[in-house]
């Protein structure tokens, strides 16, 4: 048997529900996708649930499902993905946060979460700050896009059982992390310190004093969140025995494809908005399936259109979608398997993510022809009622790289 490469499209938050603006129909039924439509007529179809009927799945989660890792076990936080996204070095049972740099009265009063939205400096206010020692615990603090940061603790004893420093809220005062389990006291003290000392350090430096001359808010204080302990993941390599990359805009997912050892290919124009260059990314796939048996791609604006509940801008960027899958699909080699998917659905009608099963199709040249239009309703006359933990074994499959069980 050939083994063959897989190609994984993810197109975000694209499951929907009915819409009333558009004559009950699902964006995507709405739709007009002549190239998803054409592809889905030569493959399997049917509905995956990302995580389990029913459940409300974030980004992270579903993605780890989908690549084959429970999230159940691996997922404590969303932190630790996003450090990793910000290529920070991690370890194991290092504890890491989200970060916002923020502005805080003399009271510790949150004046402006996003400190102004700050855009630049943040490398410098973070210099000094980075690599602190506090009792036998190391500090990395590493800047993202504009005002988000991310922090890991490092050292014995951690635990990620901690409250938020960031109050989520302005007008009030920052929070104090307090344990959530006994365990995590250590850590709540050693978080509550580094907050206390960062601050005196931000409030005094030079890009912030810089900043108030300009009538600017400063970035006077770190609001850590979204704890958690960095986990210990088999590469994906190794557990599937596929050279994998990723394509992917945003930095949460990214995170995750880092942690198993995914290489990520930065494609210029990428940007994980609505705006991004989504032939690009196409484009890299092509080039790069030389070098991998297996590519995941992930467009974000699928689920920006859902979290801004404009099912219209959600069909205009399907119909977009459509041409860009459509050159895919045709300049792939022969022999290449086609996986288009979502995440999870972000109907317009909720602006948030829900557990509605997404469409998925699965073209390979020899594929059962199960399908004939790409959306919600029309993908039941095929045999696919999975989850997305089901999704690796049956590329493994339909690759011809699953192994026999049994004789
Ligand atoms: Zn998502
Ligand atoms: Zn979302």
């Amino acid at each position: 048997m050939q083994k063959r490469k897989a190609i994984l499209v993810i197109l975000d938050g694209l499951g929907d529900r009915a819409s009333e603006e558009l004559d009950y129909k699902t964006p995507l039924q709405y739709a007009r996708t002549p190239n998803l439509d054409r592809i889905a007529k030569q493959s399997i179809v049917g509905l995956m649930d990302s995580i389990a009927p029913g459940i409300r799945a974030g980004s992270d989660t579903s993605h780890l499902n989908i690549l084959g890792y429970d999230p159940y076990e691996v997922y404590t936080g969303r932190g630790p993905f996003e450090a990793a996204g910000l290529d920070m070095d991690l370890e194991p049972g290092d504890i890491a946060f989200r970060c916002n740099f923020a502005t805080v009265d003399d009271n510790l009063v949150v004046v402006d979460r996003r400190a102004g939205r700050i855009k630049e400096g943040t490398d410098k206010l973070l210099e000094e700050i980075n690599g602190m020692k506090i009792e036998d615990v190391t500090v990395f603090v590493k800047p993202g896009v504009e005002h988000r940061a991310a922090l890991v603790l490092r050292g014995p004893g951690l635990s990620p059982a901690v409250s938020d420093v960031d109050p989520h809220d302005v007008g009030v005062r920052i929070h104090e992390a307090r344990p959530l389990k006994p365990e995590a006291e250590k850590t709540a003290r050693i978080l509550n310190e580094f907050v206390r000392r960062a601050h005196a350090i931000l409030k005094e430096h030079p890009v912030n004093k810089e900043r108030e001359k300009r009538g600017e808010k400063p970035a006077n204080i770190l609001l850590p969140r979204g704890a958690g302990v960095v986990p210990h993941i088999e590469k994906f390599e190794k557990k599937h025995d596929m050279r994998a990359a990723c394509i992917v805009g945003t930095p949460l997912i990214r995170g995750i494809c880092k942690l198993a050892g995914v290489t990520s290919i930065d494609v210029p124009g990428a940007t994980g908005g609505y705006d991004t260059d989504m032939m690009a990314k196409m484009r890299a796939v092509l080039e790069n399936l030389e070098k991998y048996d297996f590519i995941l791609v992930n467009i974000k604006a699928p689920d920006l259109a859902g979290h801004d509940m404009q099912p219209r801008k959600k069909v205009e960027v399907i119909e977009r979608i459509d041409e860009a899958v459509g050159y895919l699909f045709d300049n792939l080699p022969e022999d290449a398997v086609l996986v288009v998917t979502a995440d999870h659905s972000t109907p317009c009608s909720v602006g948030d993510h829900s557990g509605d099963p997404v469409p998925i199709m699965i073209h390979a040249r020899d594929a059962r022809r199960e399908g004939e239009e790409f959306n919600e309703i029309s993908v039941l006359r095929g045999s696919l009622r999975i989850r997305g933990s089901d999704l690796m074994n049956i590329i493994k499959n339909i690759t011809n790289r699953a192994e026999k069980f049994g004789a």
